[in-house]
């Protein structure tokens, strides 16, 4: 059998290795249009910061070294340049000849990756983008020539890297999005702090706005304003790359990927596709959906050479499991956010806390924001997202993984964790979000959103703020009566009538002043996440 693979990095390597794995005799043509294979996209925005000293160590394979061990036949600078379905054949051209020849195929793998996309602007070919080892070339070489400004279009995982790397360098960096936020896929009171955090390195923001016109050494923003800029970065997302799918007339799917089936197999049966160019089933829909990141390429390749030896194979509907670097934080996110279970009308629950990192007794431990979002009817998990200085990514994988095996946000609360001080707490982050969600789910506690405040104080709830009169001197819901809780019990007669929302700081002293009144026979709300979440938010 004879397997060509268009495309030799994430996805189009990993079904090449799988396949040589799986069959010692198949002959196997990998076809790359760069100039190198298997080299590390993730560590682009790391190599330009310097985090990364080495570009040798992007490239974390080469041709040779492929060949050496898989015995593959791995061509770089190598142009698919169209995919004859009825001949099964791929019109190649070799960039370096400028010569044309056929490769025949039985199974054709397709992982040509995603296109940054770049709108038409004024002076928009002075901008990067960065996608490859070139693309890093390129910018490297600009600032080797001496940039002292940036500004930085997108901010997204990539915009937010690539922002901060820049930063790294001494560049004057300036971040422009056309969101009211940073990283769109967290919620705004998650991504409040990631602001906080990218101006505190340094980065100046400019939120709500977007880019107009590119000049020589600075830019055009749409609110007028104009930014210096020796080096401007477009990284307002990618597009499937789908030319080759459409040279063979394969299916496209509904957003704008090559449709693919659950063992990654094209309209055309003997054609496969993998990566950021193929449509993934979503996790909670089951609806078509695009999810450009490294590990359902690297999956899904390893799926397609299953496939192809003739396994039975499904891919796992994808919840788009994420993380990214923020100076001192972390944000990852798994699953939906609420603006889009929101915005597709979809009934949910949300819950915020913001337990330590480990234990509190134990030196080091920072707060980390945890947002779940589950369904209030079968209680299955959405989504959740986490924000932190440590351990953000262990919580969003552990969620990620119990979305995976299909757990209720109570079941949570009943997972056997890792624990010692250095490391958690005897209940982890994760099991605390169980119990709040048991407790909801019980009715042993009722919570109200931070942005749900104003408008049920306007309609004449009495605010009551149970921390420290210390804490409520700090920063305070504006209306919040100070009730320390410890002083709870013996003064609640100064509580009014009428709808009561307890607070807190995190939401946990909320909870125990909620049980309390609950006890008294009076009944309360409480501000899930507490005084944290609601500044967050404000
Ligand atoms: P790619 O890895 O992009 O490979 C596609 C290859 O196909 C390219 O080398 C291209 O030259 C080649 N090709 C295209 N067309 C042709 C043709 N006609 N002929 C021959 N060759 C062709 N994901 C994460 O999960 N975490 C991260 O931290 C992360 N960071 C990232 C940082 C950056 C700067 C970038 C750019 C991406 C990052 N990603 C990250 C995304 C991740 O790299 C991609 O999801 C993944 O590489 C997709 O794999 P792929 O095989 O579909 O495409």
């Amino acid at each position: 059998m004879k397997v060509v693979v268009i495309g030799g990095v994430a996805g189009g390597m990993s079904a090449a290795t799988r396949l040589r794995r799986l069959d010692e005799r198949a002959e196997i043509v990998v076809l790359e249009r760069g100039a190198h294979v298997s080299y590390a996209n993730c560590g682009l925005p790391y190599f330009l910061g310097g985090v990364i000293e080495e570009r040798d160590a992007l490239l974390v394979q080469t041709p040779e070294a492929l060949r050496a061990r898989f015995r593959l036949d791995v061509r770089v600078r190598q142009e698919a340049l169209s995919v004859d379905p009825a001949a099964r054949s791929v019109r190649v051209r070799d960039l370096t000849t400028g010569d044309e020849y056929e490769e025949s195929y039985d199974r054709l793998v397709l992982s040509p990756g995603a296109r940054p996309f770049v709108p038409q602007l004024p002076g928009v070919e002075r901008a990067f983008t960065l996608r490859d080892v070139s693309d890093t070339d390129r910018i490297a070489a600009r600032l080797d020539a001496g940039a002292r400004t940036a500004v930085v279009v997108g901010a997204g995982f990539i915009g937010v890297e690539a922002a901060e790397n820049l930063r790294r360098r001494g560049l004057d960096v300036t971040l422009v999005e056309l969101g009211e936020q940073v990283l769109p896929p967290l919620d705004p009171e998650m991504a409040a702090p990631l602001a906080d955090e990218l101006r505190a390195g340094g980065v100046r923001l400019a939120l709500g706005t977007q880019l107009k016109e590119v000049r020589a050494h600075d830019v055009v923003l749409d609110d007028g304003r104009t930014v210096p800029a020796d080096l401007v970065l477009i990284a307002i997302g990618v597009r499937p790359d789908v030319a080759l799918a459409r040279s063979a007339g394969l299916t496209i799917g509904p957003r704008g990927g090559i449709a693919v089936d659950e063992s990654g197999r094209t309209s055309d049966p003997a054609v496969y596709a993998v990566g950021d160019a193929a449509e993934k089933r979503d996790g909670l829909t089951g609806e078509s959906t695009l999810v450009p990141l490294a590990n359902l390429a690297n999956r899904h390749g390893r799926l397609v050479a299953d496939a192809i030896v003739g396994r039975p194979v499904a891919a796992r509907p994808a919840t788009a499991t994420a993380v990214v670097q923020v100076f001192g934080h972390t944000a990852a996110a798994t699953g939906w956010n609420e603006k889009r279970l929101r915005a597709a009308g979809r009934p949910y629950q949300a819950l915020h806390l913001h337990p330590g990192s480990h234990a509190g007794y134990y030196p080091g431990a920072s707060p980390i924001a945890l947002k779940v979002l589950y369904d209030p009817t079968d209680l299955r998990i959405l989504g959740a997202q986490a924000v932190g200085a440590d351990g953000v990514d262990k919580r969003i994988d552990v969620v990620a993984t119990a979305m995976a095996g299909g757990l209720t946000a109570p079941e949570l609360a009943d997972l056997e964790l890792a624990y010692a001080p250095p490391y958690g707490s005897a209940k982890d982050p994760v099991n605390m979000a169980g119990m709040i969600a048991e407790n909801l789910a019980t009715g042993t506690d009722r919570t109200v959103q931070w942005h749900e405040v104003s408008a049920l104080r306007d309609a004449g709830a009495t605010v009551v703020d149970v921390r420290t009169a210390a804490e409520h001197a700090r920063g305070a819901i504006p209306g919040a009566v100070n009730i320390p809780l410890d002083e709870l019990r013996e003064r609640t007669a100064e509580l009014p009538d009428g709808d009561l929302v307890v607070h807190c700081q995190v939401g946990l002293r909320g909870h125990t002043a909620l049980r309390l009144l609950a006890g008294l026979g009076r009944d309360a709300a409480n501000l899930d996440g507490g005084y944290a979440t609601w500044s967050a938010g404000r």
